[in-house]
């Protein structure tokens, strides 16, 4: 038995393979421009409402291809207006017949962050996560599967939809991808959905505005600086080797040393104004004045700037939150001497929404963890 081929998803092409796409079709490379203006600018998803390519083209396309988008599986609000989903991807090969019954998808989680000046949407890149950073909540669900390319623009067309969409009017300024996952461990889907969202024909975010953020892959920031441009973040967490070796697990392939190197190169090649360093504030662990200290040494002078995120709790961890006065006492250290603190803002925390405690759903895990091997098994570029 053989079933039909499967549909190509739109949303997984670039500007380059939409064209090559509508070229195999017959058609004229301005078929793509017309069709991502639909996708992107006015946020329709069915052929039959394009009406401005030929019926037969629209038949054609029914035929060949989808726009398919994360399943809402549920929606929370925030008293802050943040708003969290829970979205189901299938599987991306049917599942064999199993002897119990398994869920033949597996959950991520999506956030957007409403500001005055701003809309930040948090994307996930991953379900669950193999860096096994010891105070996230993502890294104890585990990791199961890359997201695709259409999977991870297929976050920002939904969201779009939720949000209320109208032509022209932008509710989403600014795509993180600080959700589920490390970017830059599926660094083939990311950089082809970052280059969507920048496209002037995709969503038409400044390259300021869409930001990959890291846990430490240097070869993939290396490789990113060459071939994209958008904003980076890098998650640093510890002042030296020995303290970010427990919490940031890849620091044992890839040190300090070794992740600034790669930073300075990165705003280098991109000209990009600065590196923003997340900074994780874990009470007595990495919040004391000596770590504010060594930070200073590290990253006086640099194109840096450091957001202190307060530590958001989930159940089971053995961490808890620096205390405000910990948190102020640090910022004034690096404010003082120089280095660029402010410290993040916890929203969405009734909904667990805040960083670090997106959890979705991930069964079926192979569970490649980076913390006791560091195999490279789990990146993929
Ligand atoms: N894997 C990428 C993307 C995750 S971004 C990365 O590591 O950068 C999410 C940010 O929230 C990261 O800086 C992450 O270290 C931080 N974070 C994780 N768990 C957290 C927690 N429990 N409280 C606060 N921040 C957390």
């Amino acid at each position: 038995m053989s079933s039909a081929p499967a549909k190509t998803n739109l949303l997984g092409l670039t500007q380059a393979e939409l064209q090559a796409f509508v070229e195999r079709m017959g058609e004229k490379p301005f078929r793509a421009r017309q069709l991502m203006k639909w996708l992107y600018h006015r946020n329709v998803s069915d052929f039959d409402e394009m009406t401005d390519l030929a019926k037969s083209f629209r038949a054609k396309l029914k035929e060949v291809a989808e726009v398919r988008v994360p399943r809402i599986l549920r929606t929370q609000v925030s008293a802050d207006g943040t708003r969290k989903w829970l979205l189901a991807v299938e599987s991306p090969e049917p599942q064999p017949p199993a002897p119990s019954p398994q869920p033949s998808f597996q959950a991520i989680e999506m956030v957007f962050i409403p500001e005055p000046d701003r809309g930040t949407l948090c994307i996930s890149s991953q379900v669950g996560c193999a860096m096994d950073c010891t105070f996230c909540a993502t890294a104890q669900q585990g990791f199961n599967r890359n997201l695709t390319t259409a999977e991870i623009v297929g976050q920002v067309w939904l969201a779009n939809r939720e949000l209320g969409f109208k032509p022209g009017a932008r509710v989403i300024t600014n795509i993180v991808f600080m959700g589920m996952g490390e970017p830059l461990a599926n660094y083939r889907n990311v950089v082809p959905a970052a280059e969507i969202f920048m496209d002037d024909l995709g969503f038409d975010i400044s390259r300021r505005r869409v930001t990959v953020s890291t846990s430490g892959l240097v070869p993939q920031m290396r490789r990113l600086a060459a071939e994209t441009n958008c904003a980076l973040a890098v998650s640093l967490h510890a002042p030296n080797d020995a303290l970010r070796d427990e919490l940031v697990p890849i620091n044992r392939k890839h040190p300090i040393a070794e992740l600034l190197d790669a930073c300075w190169h990165y705003v280098e090649k991109q000209n990009a104004r600065s590196i923003t360093f997340e900074y994780v504030m874990l009470d007595g662990i990495n919040d004391q004045p000596e770590h504010a200290y060594e930070l200073v040494r590290l990253l006086k002078g640099k194109p840096a700037k450091l957001n202190l995120i307060p530590f958001n709790p989930f159940p089971q961890t053995r961490y808890r939150r620096s205390t405000p006065a910990a948190i102020e006492r640090f910022r004034d250290i690096l404010n003082s001497h120089g280095v660029i603190a402010t410290t993040r803002r916890t929203r969405g925390d009734d909904i667990d929404a805040a960083c670090g405690q997106l959890v979705g759903r991930v069964t079926n895990r192979t569970t490649v963890r980076l913390g006791s091997k560091l195999i490279g098994v789990a990146v993929q570029s």
